[in-house]
């Protein structure tokens, strides 16, 4: 056989190492021990998986590379949120965000270079689609900020709520979350990984399906159709029942529950009649609500509502029953709060660019 070009382990979930690895010649379970150090130990550097013979490891560093996010720049908020901006291998610039205390620790990462969805309040709406990223990347993000923070094999939670929508980039979405879980690597739980999704009904049917659930975040916003298509364009596609009935549907484990995200905008959707028409949407839905009060930034044409606003709507839902937060925002000052993503001049492969980031905590 002739030699092939290098494998990228940060592509590859351990099956697929192991495949590639025994076609290569060796041992599968090879791909146990590979994991351990890149994702478990941090290590990425072939040369220093000592548990491997040094004819192994010369021959599996001539075989695999490791591509990893470079950590091009870090911020810090008084709120001690973190935001971190990566650099890809093709020059395209993405952010990830470190919220400790939410309770717990949560890296919150991105699955796409920019969005294709165009909510009206989002910014990162506003750049369209760059790419997607890889599984490799998404994971990569994680891997990146576990180092920085010296949190390897520290427990912390993963929210896919940077740029982009998840269930927009399916195939490695899912990809990055079967490295996230393997027993060999993170090792992550399910329970402690949260997807975020505008609702893409087809995607989100199909992950119903899927052997490894994490939880469910859906950005809801509104309560009818009216309200929700000035807000999200997709809800032309799927609208609020659908979306709820969907979310009836969703095979959920025991004691868990779907969050339904809220921004909340003044004058919009925050009357207590907005509240009264969401209570009974979500009755008999096995749900929480978490309301967001608009990030706003300039050029979104919204408005956040006045605090005893937010608190009144709230405490309708809690009368009506649902379990109700209010998201506080963290890392407003570096521009790191939900909806605050920024990327300029961001174009398909060149380098120099500019990001900030949106991301939300639970
Ligand atoms: N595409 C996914 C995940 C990304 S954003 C989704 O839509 O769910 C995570 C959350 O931040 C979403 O609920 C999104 O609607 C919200 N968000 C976006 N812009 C915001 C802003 N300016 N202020 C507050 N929340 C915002």
């Amino acid at each position: 056989m002739t030699a092939s070009r290098p494998l990228d382990l940060a592509e590859l979930d351990r099956p697929a190492l192991a495949e590639a690895l025994e076609s290569r010649g060796h041992q599968r379970f090879r791909a146990d021990q590979i994991f351990q150090w890149v994702y478990r130990r941090g290590v990425g550097d072939v040369a220093a998986m000592t548990d491997l013979s040094r004819e192994l490891r010369a021959r599996v560093a001539a075989e695999f590379t490791l591509t990893t996010p470079a950590l091009v720049h870090r911020e810090k908020s008084i709120d001690g949120t973190e935001k971190f901006l990566l650099r890809l291998a093709d020059g395209c610039t993405i952010e990830s965000v470190f919220i400790p205390d939410t309770p717990s620790m949560t890296f919150c990462v991105s699955t796409q270079v920019g969005c294709a969805m165009a909510c009206a309040f989002c910014l990162t709406g506003r750049m369209g689609l760059i790419r997607n990223l890889t599984a490799g990347e998404i994971v990569g993000q994680v891997r990146v900020l576990a180092d920085a923070l010296s949190m390897r094999g520290a427990r912390f939670n993963i929210v896919l709520m940077g740029m982009g929508e998840p269930l927009h980039n399916y195939d490695e979405t899912m990809k990055a979350l079967r490295i996230l879980t393997d027993g060999h690597g993170f090792a992550m739980s399910p329970r402690r990984i949260t997807l975020s999704t505008v609702g893409l009904l087809p995607a989100l049917e199909r992950m119903a399906r899927e052997p490894i659930m994490p939880n469910l975040a859906i950005s809801l916003h509104a309560p009818t159709d009216a309200q929700r298509g000035a807000l999200v364009p997709l809800n032309k596609k799927y609208g609020v029942a659908e979306i709820i009935e969907a979310c009836k549907r969703f095979p959920l484990k025991k004691r868990s529950r779907i969050t339904f995200e809220y921004v909340m905008l003044a004058g919009v959707n925050d009357s207590p009649q907005d509240a009264q028409r969401l209570a009974k949407l979500l009755a008999g839905v096995r749900s929480k609500v978490n309301l967001i009060p608009l990030n706003a930034a300039p050029g979104i044409p919204f408005e956040r509502p006045a605090d005893d606003t937010i608190s009144r709507f709230a405490q309708i839902l809690a009368d009506h029953h649902l379990t109700v937060s209010v998201r506080k925002s963290r890392g407003r000052d570096i521009r790191a709060a939900c909806g605050q993503l920024i990327v300029e001049g961001q174009k398909r492969s060149t380098g120099q660019q500019l990001a900030t980031l949106a991301f939300g905590s639970p």
